[in-house]
């Protein structure tokens, strides 16, 4: 994979997204790049063998990195990807992280903590002062924002001059954001982690993920642990996430777009208690957002009045949105997250719906979403 003679860094985000990850100009030569099915290759060259590299991944990772302005390194999954940086800490190292984060998240810091191997402290992320008051001795400060279902909304780049005042690590899950609305190394953040299953692939047909960090230690650090730990992304994921990732500037424009409309108008629907989107003006994180995203995403929750019961028949009555877990594809997917022990004990509301807003028309989506909330009969 060679770049071209004009540098990437040239090139806005939407050009890059098609241009980067090509293989070399050449008469003949293939426009894509090959998906590489190989375990092993000829020796005295690089990769000697299928978990230290592939030419397939080098070519979204190539593109994910000029994205963000660092090295990408591809992981089986977003937890493969959460659980190396974790693993990159020292024996008992404190890891602070938001209450709220992503349940997974969550519950993988649970688990290390449990077998000794790291410490761990919770905090409200959308607080500043409490997280700068919680970083003594703390090696790895834990960003999410937006959160995922809460959408609360954290500011990156006072929480990661706070951390550097103790000289502790920052990462930030910038899946809901992703690498178009949200730049957390710019911010000063040490990297930055997506759950690529989400809106980088964006058709909910994979899953993988990615760490991107300007830190060239750190960097080594992440490929010489997924060699080791095997955490490898699949050649078959990764084309087609680099596929996926190619439309992903008109996807998420016309998805926000259409997330934006939507809770405008679940604000004002009768059956709606709350709507939770950074881009509404009443947003506690609203004017945050507005500095430091570039667009508010496709993301957002509603809480029904009524109980969980209401809020499932909510659900149920849908006939073009989709009730499944996940986000970030061109479908709508809506699911009720208090379902899960995990997120009742975060706090989520037992009425939240996550609607993972998607590419179909706003009309039938808001027509979808409006004879739903009227047939669950979830009208104050
Ligand atoms: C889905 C998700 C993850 C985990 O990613 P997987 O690809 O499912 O392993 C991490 N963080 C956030 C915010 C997510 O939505």
């Amino acid at each position: 994979m060679t770049e071209p003679a004009r540098p990437h860094s040239s090139l806005r985000a939407e050009s890059i997204l098609v241009a980067s990850g090509r293989p070399e100009r050449a008469p003949g030569a293939p426009v894509n790049p090959p998906v590489t099915l190989s375990a092993t290759y000829h020796a005295d060259g690089e990769p000697e063998y299928g978990r230290e590299g592939n030419p397939t991944w080098a070519a979204l990772e190539q593109t994910l990195g000029a994205l963000e302005g660092g090295q990408c390194v591809l992981f089986a999954s977003g937890m493969a990807a959460a659980a190396t940086l974790l693993e990159d800490l020292p024996l008992g190292a404190q890891v602070v992280f938001p209450d709220n984060a992503y349940q997974g998240v969550r519950q993988l810091l649970a688990d290390r903590e449990r077998t000794g191997r790291l410490r761990v402290r919770s905090v409200g992320i959308a607080d500043t002062e409490a997280v700068a008051a919680s970083l003594s001795g703390t090696r790895l400060l834990w960003i999410e924002t937006p959160t995922n279902p809460h959408l609360d909304i954290a500011d990156i780049e006072a929480l990661a001059a706070a951390a550097a005042e103790h000289g502790a690590r920052v990462v930030v899950d910038n899946t809901l954001a992703t690498p178009l609305r949200q730049q957390p190394l710019e911010l000063g953040a040490t990297a930055s982690l997506h759950s690529a299953t989400k809106f980088i692939a964006g058709h909910a047909d994979l899953l993988l993920g990615a760490v991107i960090t300007a830190d060239e230690e750190l960097a080594a650090s992440l490929r010489s642990r997924r060699t080791l730990d095997g955490a490898i992304p699949g050649p078959m994921e990764t084309y087609l996430a680099l596929r996926g990732l190619r439309t992903m500037a008109l996807r998420l424009d016309r998805a926000e777009a259409s997330a934006a409309e939507l809770a405008r108008r679940l604000a004002e629907h009768p059956a709606v208690a709350r709507v939770r989107y950074p881009g509404l003006g009443d947003h506690p994180g609203y004017e945050l957002a507005g500095r430091q995203m570039s667009g508010f995403g496709a993301l957002l929750s509603f809480e029904t009045h009524g109980d969980g019961d209401t809020a499932e028949r909510v659900c149920a009555a849908l006939g073009l949105i989709t009730p499944a877990t996940s986000l970030g594809g061109v479908e709508s997917l809506i699911e009720r997250r208090a379902r899960y022990p995990s997120e009742r004990e975060a706090g989520v509301p037992e009425t939240l719906l996550r609607l993972s807003v998607g590419i179909e028309h706003v009309e039938d989506l808001w027509a979808d979403l409006d004879a739903a909330l009227d047939a669950a009969g979830a009208a104050s």
